[in-house]
């Protein structure tokens, strides 16, 4: 058993955050470990399988640089079922009821939600990568746009509090991990202030968030602030790599996903080849600038445009990226390049226009993504770009300086 449970994925994206691991395990064997923890960084770098790894070495009874594998504890830990350790997710509105009894404390009842929860945690454990909320059976885009209306709320912290009282059952200490601890309104976040400004001897809170900003500074001040990076490309790369994605397909996803592992995972399962071929049909039109024909390849990239996201874009300026790259050192460029496959037509591009600003044309490039992200009708913004891109590209070699347009 052991290591070998953890996705081999997995493993790849904790070594790129081998150096922030390091520094937890080093103040937990020299007895600093700070009671609460805000691990904070863009989606899809990591967080939730270094917030929970570090949960499992906090409860593993061996005191190594990660959790041992081998004790009791590790075991339990492994699929996330460890009677010391609490994971609080954000649910969906109504997704609780409170049952409220005289003078007793509020008790909160989960048992609508109790099967999902358990599913949820047996997906994070064998996927730290997968959405730490619970998920309605909704399409992604749906999910995700849901996610705001999600929160972990008051009696959520109200009956883990009840817990942290209690003694560790099992291990020497307790964890808590609030998922998208953003997602708490003030009182949930004052509520457990308290808890974090006496935390009980044995208990250990870690709080998971996109952004840290977006809690109460009173919170922030009570937590060590762990901020993660997004991940480098080589790093994504060999993640997917080890997840069996072709090598030149990890490449290319590895370098338009933005530092993140799951954005490069989703890209690496779509056409990538398809996406290659609408934009080098798109340049090609746009550099010619053909008034009649660019209506036509503008509506065949709306048609395909993966309009949710912005690999179209990504992929025109990793393209000019390789071209610039190429005119500036032309052969010496071949493995610099990130369309490797491409070598023959990106230096035709710089032989073509010996007067290209690439600048200008990825400075053009990514407005018109901004532009589609604020709403703007993509027909206009591709049809803009493109006389962006004809003009920023200039003259043809070997040809007078002027356009079909004027024919
Ligand atoms: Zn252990």
């Amino acid at each position: 058993m052991a290591a070998e449970t953890i996705a081999a994925s997995t493993r790849a994206i904790l070594a790129g955050h081998a150096a922030l691991r390091a520094r937890l395990a080093t103040s937990l064997r020299a007895g600093r470990a700070a009671h609460a923890c805000l691990f904070s960084g863009p989606s899809g770098i990591g967080k939730t399988a270094v917030a929970l790894e570090y949960a499992r070495l906090l409860l593993c009874d061996k005191s190594g640089s990660q959790p041992c594998e081998s004790c009791m504890q590790c075991e339990a830990t492994r699929t996330l079922q460890h009677p010391d350790l609490h994971l609080v997710f954000p649910y969906p509105p109504g997704a609780i009821k409170v049952k409220k009894s005289g003078n007793e404390p509020e008790e909160i009842d989960e048992s609508g939600i109790v099967d999902k929860v358990s599913e949820l945690i047996a997906s994070i454990a064998a996927d730290p990568f997968t959405a730490t909320q619970i998920d309605e059976g909704e399409s992604k885009s749906k999910a995700r746009a849901r996610l705001f209306s999600h929160s972990v709320r008051l009696p959520q912290i109200r009956s883990l509090l009840r817990k942290v009282s209690r003694r560790a059952y099992q291990a020497s200490r307790k964890v808590y991990v609030i998922f998208h601890a953003e997602s708490m309104n003030t009182q949930a976040q004052n509520a457990l202030l308290k808890a974090l400004e006496e935390p009980p001897p044995d208990g250990y809170f870690l709080l998971v968030a996109e952004n840290d900003q977006d809690l109460l500074p009173t919170i922030r001040s009570r937590c060590q602030l762990i901020r993660l990076g997004k991940l480098n490309s080589e790093v994504i790369a060999s993640a997917l790599e080890s997840d069996g994605v072709p090598s030149e397909q990890a490449s290319i996803a590895s370098k338009l996903a933005d530092g993140s592992f799951l954005r490069a995972r989703e890209l690496s399962t779509q056409e990538l080849s398809a996406l290659q071929t609408d934009v080098i049909d798109y340049l090609v039109e746009s550099a010619r600038c053909d008034a009649l024909e660019l209506p036509k390849t503008v509506q065949k990239v709306q048609e395909r445009l993966y309009s949710t996201d912005r690999s179209y874009f990504d992929f025109l300026n990793l393209f000019f990226r390789d071209a610039a790259l190429y005119s500036a050192l032309a052969k010496d460029a071949s493995d610099k390049l990130v369309f490797r496959d491409l070598e023959d037509r990106i230096a035709r591009v710089g032989k073509a226009y010996p007067e290209a600003d690439f600048d200008a044309v990825m400075n053009a490039v990514d407005k018109s993504a901004e532009y589609i992200s604020l709403g703007y009708t993509p027909d206009l913004v591709l049809y803009a770009l493109s006389v962006r891109i004809h003009q920023a590209l200039g003259r043809r070699a070997g040809k007078a300086p002027k356009h079909r347009m004027d024919n």
